[in-house]
């Protein structure tokens, strides 16, 4: 097969081509095209791969088998037909910008601490970069700064193809050994490696390179860039959320972290005023309540935790026989405790679960559960049942 002239080389801002089309073949529900040039670039060196179309047929990806580059299509070509192409510019330009802004990020790495890029991933939702030791929190921020830098200088980015003489004399990074030409990728003052994929002409095509994530990875270091129009879309997500933060808490976009730290505070000590407050409550109700039926039944939507728990226990000291708490509500439906210092409650335990679609059991002097019910009928059966068995 006749290799695949690669326009995106010779020009890495070309959006649209002529071609002609030498071979398609049906692959599965897919064809596979080969044309005599193209822009379209194939998965490489970390980077997806382009997408766009051929004339009005969809390019949904772009592979390379020795030299020859293959486009998966939606739909047929006829061979030996001109034919108009077309990438998705918008997604290869973010690309680019990722790529670029990944270079310079990794020759600074490599020229601060030595260490390597040892597992780049550029998608299209996220890009990450792997080094091979750590980095601290400062460390990164300097990095960001210097990254940045290079964009501000707006230096050419170049691209040679040295002989094997000049590449032994030159410094270089690469991940693997390349058999063949070797195509370097050249930001001045910044970094030199060794790369197949197409980058932009000047660093300040780059926009701001933002490194908005770090984590331990492999004993070394995982970092999460964003760079360009990604980076201006992060911005404007964040701005949002800050700006929606700061109206609901009457505090300024830049004060709002501390503004959330005093919220948190407040809640801590709301909560614990509640619980004390509930434990009054507790003792006020243990008092006030009716303990002179057989099974003492108590429904209240307010108690949550251990209160029911410790009204019951209460309202036993008082000399209650067998005493059933209630909380909840009859939607949402009842979570229950009974117990008694005599008798074995296991046995309305059991009637309760059978009659209200509950579950739940214990020991003879505790058990617990929860139930579906009316309260009404609920305590019309706590009634009758101590009748029963009292
Ligand atoms: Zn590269």
């Amino acid at each position: 097969m006749q290799e695949t002239e690669k326009l995106f080389y010779s020009d890495s801002h070309l959006k649209e081509f002529d071609a002609v089309v030498c071979s398609c073949t049906p692959d599965g529900e897919r064809y596979r095209v080969v044309l005599d040039r193209t822009a379209f670039f194939p998965e490489g060196g970390g980077q997806y791969a382009d997408t766009g179309y051929l004339d009005g047929i969809k390019v949904i990806d772009v592979r390379e088998k020795e030299n020859v580059v293959y486009h998966v299509t939606e739909g047929s070509l006829a061979e030996g037909t001109g034919v108009h192409g077309r990438i998705n510019w918008e997604e290869r330009f973010g690309k680019m910008q990722q790529h670029s802004g990944e270079h310079i990020v990794s020759g600074i790495v490599h020229e601060w601490f030595g260490y390597n890029n040892v597992g780049f991933h550029l998608g299209n939702d996220y890009c990450t970069l792997d080094f091979d030791g750590p980095i601290t929190k400062e460390q990164l921020k300097e990095i960001e700064r210097r990254a940045n830098g290079a964009v501000f200088e707006n230096v050419d980015i170049q691209v040679s193809y040295p002989s094997k003489a000049e590449l032994a004399k030159l410094d270089y990074r690469s991940k693997i050994e390349i058999e063949g030409q070797v195509r370097i990728v050249m930001v001045p003052g910044y970094d030199v490696c060794a790369c197949c994929a197409p980058h932009v002409k000047k660093t300040g095509e780059i926009g701001l390179i933002k490194l908005v994530n770090m984590m331990n990875y492999k004993g070394g270091e995982r970092i999460t860039m964003l760079c360009g129009y990604r980076a201006l879309q992060d911005y404007d997500r964040k701005d949002e959320s800050a700006k929606a933060i700061s109206a609901s808490l009457c505090a300024k976009e830049i004060d709002i972290a501390q503004a959330v730290e005093h919220l948190k505070g407040e809640q801590a000590s709301l909560k614990g005023k509640l619980a004390s407050l509930q434990q009054k409550m507790i003792g006020y109700l243990a008092q006030e309540i009716d303990i002179s039926e057989d099974v003492v039944t108590v429904f209240d939507q307010e108690l949550s935790g251990n209160a029911p728990r410790e009204l019951m226990n209460k309202l036993l000291s008082r000399g209650a026989k067998i005493c059933a708490v209630f909380a909840g509500t009859e939607a949402g439906g009842y979570r229950y405790v009974i117990g008694s210092h005599t008798e074995d409650v296991r046995l309305l335990c059991k009637k309760l679960n059978e009659a209200f679609a509950g579950r739940g059991g214990g020991k003879a002097g505790m058990v617990q559960g929860s139930l579906m019910g009316s309260e009404e009928a609920v305590k019309e059966l706590c009634k009758t049942a101590g009748k029963e068995f009292l």
